[in-house]
């Protein structure tokens, strides 16, 4: 099932990422938390790819899996900065061949050791990618990435809006968003890109933080905003395990539920390979998920 027609769906729903493991041992463990998230059904789950490529067998593995065994649709990132035209090829082939339906299609970032402003690859910019995608022939939904507080390596929020929609204009089916912790910044970016003629479904990403390490590693990282408000929570239970856990879901949940209220129907979580945090969640909106 195509991921454009899951979002346009009038009923709240809720995606989760996993991410496949950096090595062989780790598949095992890997695959037993994906296959747990995938059981609880989620309206679709997507498989992130390292920039690198080193992953890209696991993330096909997992996709695969996760739509054959559990009847998930699955989309398959790829990214392309670090690739050659061949490698991507394959992996296009590849992706069709095992029947996944749906590509997020992504530049990836640059390795430190590039050439400043380049890859490593034969692409620069996730356009370059979703130009081979399309050439390929296959009937893909075709998603990419799109960044509230504005992407690191943009001069400019409107610079950033008009990269946006000239992706759109290319061809993405819809965008998934950065992650963020203050619900009105993804507000105030909609209402831009709506008004800069971006019209496709932008499905905003929550990320729950269940721990306070994780907080600084978010922001280094996406570079957002982190309110006060969740500082204060980290400060008051940071030190305590199972207090943050439970302060970081319901945080995560509580932006959840202000995005369905102002007419946001589906929402897609980092989960981070987390059944336990992917279960909580659907417990908290279990009167919710599934309803107009
Ligand atoms: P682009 O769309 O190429 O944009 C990058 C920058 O270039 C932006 O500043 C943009 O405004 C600008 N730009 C875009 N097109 C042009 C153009 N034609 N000319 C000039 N400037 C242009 N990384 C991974 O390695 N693996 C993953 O699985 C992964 N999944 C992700 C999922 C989501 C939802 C998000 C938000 C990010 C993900 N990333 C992943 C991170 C992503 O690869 C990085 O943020 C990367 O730096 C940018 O990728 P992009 O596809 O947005 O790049």
């Amino acid at each position: 099932m195509k991921i454009t027609d899951i979002v346009s769906s009038k009923k709240y729903s809720l995606s989760f990422e996993v991410f496949p493991p950096k090595t062989n041992t780790a598949f095992a463990s890997v695959e037993h938390a994906v296959n747990e998230i995938a059981a609880l059904k989620p309206s679709y789950m997507s498989v992130t790819y390292g920039a690198g490529g080193g992953t890209s067998k696991y993330t096909l593995d997992i996709a695969k899996n996760i739509k054959d065994k559990y009847s998930v649709p699955s989309i398959a990132h790829l990214t392309c900065v670090s690739s050659s035209k061949e490698t991507v090829k394959d992996m296009i082939e590849k992706i069709h061949l095992a029947g996944i339906e749906n590509v997020l299609a992504l530049r990836g970032d640059i390795p430190k050791d590039a050439p400043e402003g380049e890859g490593t690859g034969d692409y620069k910019h996730s356009m370059d990618l979703m130009s081979d995608i399309r050439s390929s022939g296959y009937d893909f939904c075709v998603g990419g990435a799109c960044y509230p507080e504005v992407h690191p390596e943009s001069k400019s929020k409107q610079d950033d809006i008009y990269y946006l929609k000239q992706k759109a204009d290319s061809g993405f089916e819809f965008f998934t968003s950065q992650m963020f912790f203050d619900n009105n910044l993804y507000y105030n970016f909609l209402y831009r890109i709506r008004e800069a003629g971006v019209t496709v479904p932008i499905i905003p990403g929550i990320m729950p933080i269940t721990k306070a390490s994780q907080v600084e590693r978010a922001i280094s990282l996406s570079g957002c905003y982190v309110p006060q408000r969740f500082i204060s929570l980290v400060d008051k239970f940071g030190y305590d395990d199972a207090a943050m856990m439970q302060a970081g879901i319901a945080y995560a949940t509580d932006q959840i539920i202000d995005l369905f209220a102002n007419n946001v129907t589906h929402v897609h979580v980092y989960s981070m390979n987390n059944p336990h945090v992917a279960q909580a969640i659907m417990n908290n909106l279990s009167d919710i998920l599934g309803k107009e």
